[in-house]
């Protein structure tokens, strides 16, 4: 089974993600935390990526595109069957792509699912979130804080702002978003794979909805 999960920044997308990695099996490709991952291990590519992510500008896609091909050959060797992609692709080039690299190895894509939110909350979801440095557990400073203001109650790391989610980056992120968005809608809805789910509902509805309208 191979899940497309889109959703605007602040969606709840990494959240959905994380519980069906948990309950249905599935191995997570998020091109966002591969790309952090590089930056935090000061890989080139990493290097290179972080001056587009620091604007909220698109990383170019070859450098997307090529992450994406050796995780899932790692993954397919280790026997993986089932991927939910995570903000890819996002570009004509990439959907291209992936159709491509999912061919090669008789795969295609069954559901593309998009979460969508009012965008009016979403700046304050954004700006309000913070990070643990150590080990990328996510708190909200309102809606689930951490114990200890600037401490992750899992490792004693450091929580922050991601640089990101700043409030200016924030408006260029849900701008590229809804031109993406649209795109893929287009792209995929020739497959009649294209499903909307409500995410301005509880974290266990969003949940339900996805595994009912993706068929799971
Ligand atoms: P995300 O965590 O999915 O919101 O991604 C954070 C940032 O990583 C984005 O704003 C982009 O700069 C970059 N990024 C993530 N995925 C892609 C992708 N598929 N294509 C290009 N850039 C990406």
């Amino acid at each position: 089974m191979i899940l497309l999960l889109f959703g605007a920044p602040g969606s709840g997308k990494g959240t959905q993600s994380s519980i069906l990695v948990e309950k249905n099996n599935f191995f997570q490709i998020s091109t966002g935390d591969l790309l952090r991952a590089a930056i935090k291990e000061g890989t080139k590519l990493g290097r290179d990526a972080k001056a587009f992510m620091d604007k909220g500008e698109l990383v170019p896609d070859s450098v997307v595109i090529g992450l994406v091909d050796e995780v899932l050959i790692d993954n397919l060797k280790k026997g993986k069957k089932s991927f939910i992609f995570d903000g890819f692709p996002r570009t004509v080039p990439q959907a291209q792509s992936l159709k491509e690299i999912l061919g090669k190895h008789g795969l295609k894509a069954d559901s593309v699912v998009f979460i969508n939110v009012d965008s009016k909350g979403l700046i304050k979801r954004l700006t309000g979130r913070r990070v643990c440095q150590s080990c990328s557990t996510v708190y909200h400073i309102e809606n689930s804080p951490s114990k200890i203001s600037g401490v992750c109650d899992k490792c004693g790391g450091q929580l922050v702002l991601r640089t990101d989610d700043r409030e200016e980056v924030i408006l260029s992120r849900l701008n590229t978003y809804q031109a993406v968005a649209d795109m893929l809608r287009k792209f995929y809805s020739v497959d009649g794979i294209v499903k909307e789910v409500n995410g301005d509902q509880s974290v266990e509805t969003v949940y339900k909805s996805i595994v009912s309208s993706a068929e799971l």
